[in-house]
Protein backbone atom coordinates (compact mmCIF):
# COMPACT_ATOMS: atom_id res chain seq x y z
CA UNK A 1 0.00 0.00 0.00
CA UNK A 2 1.12 3.57 -0.89
CA UNK A 3 0.61 6.59 1.70
CA UNK A 4 0.95 9.60 0.67
CA UNK A 5 2.18 12.05 2.78
CA UNK A 6 0.91 15.09 4.40
CA UNK A 7 2.89 18.37 4.33
CA UNK A 8 3.08 18.48 7.64
CA UNK A 9 4.72 14.37 7.75
CA UNK A 10 6.90 15.60 4.96
CA UNK A 11 8.42 18.67 7.62
CA UNK A 12 8.72 15.68 9.99
CA UNK A 13 10.33 13.57 7.73
CA UNK A 14 12.74 15.96 7.23
CA UNK A 15 14.06 16.20 10.24
CA UNK A 16 14.72 12.79 10.36
CA UNK A 17 16.62 12.66 7.09
CA UNK A 18 18.70 15.35 8.72
CA UNK A 19 20.18 13.13 11.70
CA UNK A 20 20.67 10.88 9.00
CA UNK A 21 22.63 13.68 6.81
CA UNK A 22 24.77 14.39 10.10
CA UNK A 23 25.25 10.91 10.94
CA UNK A 24 26.92 10.80 7.19
CA UNK A 25 28.64 13.48 7.06
CA UNK A 26 30.28 12.42 10.34
CA UNK A 27 31.40 8.93 9.16
CA UNK A 28 33.50 10.31 5.96
CA UNK A 29 34.87 13.08 7.83
CA UNK A 30 35.97 10.01 10.44
CA UNK A 31 36.57 7.79 7.38
CA UNK A 32 40.69 7.55 6.92
CA UNK A 33 43.78 5.06 6.13
CA UNK A 34 43.47 2.78 9.34
CA UNK A 35 40.17 3.57 10.88
CA UNK A 36 37.77 0.24 11.01
CA UNK A 37 34.44 -0.60 9.63
CA UNK A 38 33.35 -0.57 13.25
CA UNK A 39 34.52 2.35 14.14
CA UNK A 40 32.88 4.11 11.75
CA UNK A 41 29.54 2.68 12.71
CA UNK A 42 30.65 3.94 16.18
CA UNK A 43 30.35 7.52 15.09
CA UNK A 44 27.08 6.96 13.24
CA UNK A 45 25.37 5.35 16.60
CA UNK A 46 26.87 8.34 18.60
CA UNK A 47 25.14 10.71 16.16
CA UNK A 48 21.71 8.93 15.82
CA UNK A 49 22.10 8.85 19.85
CA UNK A 50 22.91 12.34 20.55
CA UNK A 51 19.84 13.25 18.17
CA UNK A 52 17.27 10.58 19.96
CA UNK A 53 16.82 8.56 16.86
CA UNK A 54 16.84 4.77 16.49
CA UNK A 55 18.31 2.88 13.55
CA UNK A 56 15.90 0.83 11.05
CA UNK A 57 18.95 -0.79 9.85
CA UNK A 58 19.88 -2.59 13.85
CA UNK A 59 18.06 -5.79 14.04
CA UNK A 60 16.38 -5.59 10.60
CA UNK A 61 15.89 -8.81 8.77
CA UNK A 62 14.37 -9.33 5.97
CA UNK A 63 13.29 -12.43 3.96
CA UNK A 64 16.71 -13.43 2.22
CA UNK A 65 19.07 -12.67 5.77
CA UNK A 66 20.34 -15.05 7.84
CA UNK A 67 20.52 -12.81 10.57
CA UNK A 68 19.32 -9.47 11.67
CA UNK A 69 21.39 -6.43 10.56
CA UNK A 70 23.97 -6.06 13.35
CA UNK A 71 24.58 -2.19 12.39
CA UNK A 72 23.59 1.15 11.88
CA UNK A 73 25.43 1.70 9.14
CA UNK A 74 26.17 -0.35 6.10
CA UNK A 75 29.59 0.07 5.32
CA UNK A 76 30.97 -1.69 1.58
CA UNK A 77 34.26 -1.49 0.69
CA UNK A 78 35.46 -1.69 -3.22
CA UNK A 79 34.22 -5.09 -4.52
CA UNK A 80 31.11 -4.52 -2.15
CA UNK A 81 27.61 -3.24 -3.76
CA UNK A 82 25.39 -3.03 -0.57
CA UNK A 83 24.58 -4.46 2.80
CA UNK A 84 28.22 -4.77 3.90
CA UNK A 85 28.27 -5.50 7.36
CA UNK A 86 30.76 -3.71 9.47
CA UNK A 87 33.30 -5.40 10.67
CA UNK A 88 37.35 -4.46 11.88
CA UNK A 89 38.30 -4.17 8.21
CA UNK A 90 41.12 -0.95 8.55
CA UNK A 91 40.63 0.79 5.55
CA UNK A 92 43.49 1.16 3.23
CA UNK A 93 45.03 3.92 0.86
CA UNK A 94 42.54 4.34 -2.13
CA UNK A 95 39.38 2.27 -0.66
CA UNK A 96 36.13 3.04 -2.23
CA UNK A 97 33.48 3.31 0.59
CA UNK A 98 29.82 3.26 0.29
CA UNK A 99 28.12 3.61 3.53
CA UNK A 100 24.34 3.66 4.12
CA UNK A 101 22.58 4.68 6.99
CA UNK A 102 18.95 4.81 8.07
CA UNK A 103 16.97 6.59 11.09
CA UNK A 104 13.99 6.87 12.83
CA UNK A 105 12.57 9.69 14.34
CA UNK A 106 9.72 10.93 15.69
CA UNK A 107 7.31 8.11 13.75
CA UNK A 108 8.99 8.51 10.68
CA UNK A 109 12.27 6.86 8.60
CA UNK A 110 15.11 8.46 6.80
CA UNK A 111 17.49 6.66 4.49
CA UNK A 112 20.58 7.75 2.42
CA UNK A 113 23.92 6.51 1.12
CA UNK A 114 27.12 8.10 -0.21
CA UNK A 115 30.39 7.00 -1.41
CA UNK A 116 33.97 7.92 -1.35
CA UNK A 117 37.58 7.35 -1.56
CA UNK A 118 39.67 7.14 1.78
CA UNK A 119 43.26 8.69 0.74
CA UNK A 120 44.49 8.56 -2.79
CA UNK A 121 41.59 8.42 -5.11
CA UNK A 122 42.01 6.46 -8.62
CA UNK A 123 40.68 8.16 -11.82
CA UNK A 124 38.63 4.77 -12.24
CA UNK A 125 37.10 5.66 -9.05
CA UNK A 126 36.13 9.40 -9.12
CA UNK A 127 34.33 8.95 -12.46
CA UNK A 128 32.33 5.88 -10.74
CA UNK A 129 31.29 7.91 -7.82
CA UNK A 130 30.35 10.99 -9.99
CA UNK A 131 28.43 8.85 -12.48
CA UNK A 132 26.51 7.35 -9.69
CA UNK A 133 25.96 10.55 -7.93
CA UNK A 134 24.94 12.20 -11.54
CA UNK A 135 22.29 9.00 -11.80
CA UNK A 136 21.07 10.03 -8.41
CA UNK A 137 20.60 13.92 -9.66
CA UNK A 138 18.70 12.55 -12.52
CA UNK A 139 16.70 9.92 -10.73
CA UNK A 140 15.50 12.80 -8.65
CA UNK A 141 15.09 15.74 -11.49
CA UNK A 142 12.36 13.16 -12.60
CA UNK A 143 10.53 12.61 -9.59
CA UNK A 144 8.15 14.88 -10.34
CA UNK A 145 4.33 15.05 -10.09
CA UNK A 146 2.91 13.46 -13.36
CA UNK A 147 5.37 11.36 -14.28
CA UNK A 148 5.75 7.65 -13.24
CA UNK A 149 7.46 5.67 -11.63
CA UNK A 150 9.21 4.53 -14.79
CA UNK A 151 10.75 7.70 -15.54
CA UNK A 152 12.55 8.05 -12.39
CA UNK A 153 14.16 4.06 -13.59
CA UNK A 154 14.39 5.31 -16.88
CA UNK A 155 16.42 8.45 -15.72
CA UNK A 156 18.76 6.40 -13.31
CA UNK A 157 19.48 3.58 -15.69
CA UNK A 158 20.59 5.56 -18.32
CA UNK A 159 23.20 7.94 -16.59
CA UNK A 160 24.72 4.47 -15.83
CA UNK A 161 24.09 2.06 -18.81
CA UNK A 162 25.70 5.18 -21.08
CA UNK A 163 28.97 5.67 -18.67
CA UNK A 164 29.32 1.75 -19.70
CA UNK A 165 28.80 0.79 -16.10
CA UNK A 166 26.66 -2.55 -14.68
CA UNK A 167 23.83 -1.73 -12.83
CA UNK A 168 22.87 -4.88 -10.56
CA UNK A 169 19.18 -5.84 -10.69
CA UNK A 170 16.95 -6.91 -8.29
CA UNK A 171 17.83 -4.08 -5.57
CA UNK A 172 16.60 -0.58 -6.03
CA UNK A 173 14.77 2.33 -4.27
CA UNK A 174 11.86 2.18 -2.63
CA UNK A 175 8.80 4.35 -0.74
CA UNK A 176 9.52 5.42 2.50
CA UNK A 177 7.44 6.42 5.41
CA UNK A 178 6.53 5.13 8.61
CA UNK A 179 8.69 2.01 7.77
CA UNK A 180 12.01 2.33 5.92
CA UNK A 181 10.69 0.00 2.89
CA UNK A 182 7.18 0.59 1.94
CA UNK A 183 5.82 0.39 -1.58
CA UNK A 184 6.58 1.16 -4.03
CA UNK A 185 9.41 -0.37 -5.56
CA UNK A 186 11.79 2.32 -7.63
CA UNK A 187 14.47 0.07 -9.88
CA UNK A 188 17.19 1.61 -11.31
CA UNK A 189 16.24 0.65 -14.50
CA UNK A 190 13.06 0.63 -16.39
CA UNK A 191 11.07 1.99 -19.59
CA UNK A 192 9.86 5.52 -18.88
CA UNK A 193 5.93 6.23 -19.09
CA UNK A 194 5.08 3.41 -17.03
CA UNK A 195 4.46 2.06 -13.24
CA UNK A 196 3.23 4.21 -11.09
CA UNK A 197 2.27 7.73 -11.48
CA UNK A 198 3.96 10.11 -9.33
CA UNK A 199 1.62 12.48 -6.90
CA UNK A 200 2.13 14.76 -4.74
CA UNK A 201 2.73 13.64 -1.40
CA UNK A 202 5.03 10.35 -1.76
CA UNK A 203 8.39 9.92 -0.77
CA UNK A 204 10.98 8.06 -1.98
CA UNK A 205 14.19 6.13 -1.35
CA UNK A 206 16.10 6.72 -5.14
CA UNK A 207 19.34 4.54 -4.50
CA UNK A 208 21.39 3.96 -8.07
CA UNK A 209 24.15 1.64 -7.63
CA UNK A 210 26.49 1.14 -10.28
CA UNK A 211 29.46 -2.08 -10.71
CA UNK A 212 32.50 -0.59 -12.91
CA UNK A 213 33.16 -3.92 -15.13
CA UNK A 214 29.52 -3.47 -16.95
CA UNK A 215 28.79 -6.96 -15.76
CA UNK A 216 26.00 -7.11 -13.55
CA UNK A 217 26.25 -10.18 -11.43
CA UNK A 218 26.85 -10.17 -7.90
CA UNK A 219 26.27 -12.94 -4.89
CA UNK A 220 26.20 -12.67 -1.79
CA UNK A 221 29.22 -13.20 0.91
CA UNK A 222 29.32 -15.82 3.02
CA UNK A 223 28.03 -13.63 5.72
CA UNK A 224 24.43 -13.44 3.75
CA UNK A 225 24.29 -9.66 3.78
CA UNK A 226 27.45 -7.84 2.00
CA UNK A 227 26.81 -8.09 -1.94
CA UNK A 228 29.98 -8.21 -4.08
CA UNK A 229 29.87 -8.19 -7.91
CA UNK A 230 30.89 -11.72 -9.34
CA UNK A 231 34.18 -10.15 -11.21
CA UNK A 232 35.34 -8.20 -8.35
CA UNK A 233 34.92 -4.86 -9.73
CA UNK A 234 33.83 -2.50 -7.85
CA UNK A 235 30.82 -0.21 -6.77
CA UNK A 236 29.01 2.64 -5.97
CA UNK A 237 26.16 3.44 -4.31
CA UNK A 238 24.49 6.48 -3.59
CA UNK A 239 20.65 7.61 -2.19
CA UNK A 240 18.58 10.64 -1.13
CA UNK A 241 15.34 10.15 0.52
CA UNK A 242 12.87 12.63 -1.62
CA UNK A 243 9.89 14.15 -1.48
CA UNK A 244 7.50 14.34 -4.28
CA UNK A 245 5.74 17.83 -4.05
CA UNK A 246 4.00 20.23 -6.36
CA UNK A 247 6.65 22.74 -6.01
CA UNK A 248 9.33 19.76 -7.20
CA UNK A 249 11.61 17.66 -5.96
CA UNK A 250 12.79 18.04 -1.95
CA UNK A 251 15.80 16.11 -0.39
CA UNK A 252 15.21 15.24 2.83
CA UNK A 253 18.21 13.65 3.82
CA UNK A 254 20.65 16.61 2.27
CA UNK A 255 23.67 17.52 4.05
MG1 LIG B 1 19.84 3.07 2.33
MG1 LIG C 1 17.18 2.47 0.80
Amino acid sequence: MVELKTDTSIEAMRVTGQVVGRALTAVREAADVGVSLLELDEVARGVLREAGATSPFLGYRPSFAPVPFPAVICASVNDAIVHGIPNGYRLRDGDLVSIDCGAQLGGWAGDSAISFIVGTPRPADVRLIETVERALAAGIEAAVVGNRIGDIAHAIGSVCRSAGYGVPDGFGGHGIGRRMHEDPGVPNEGRPGRGMRLRHGLVLAIEPMVTASGHDGYHAAPDGWTLRTNDGSRAAHAEHTVAITDDGPRILTAR
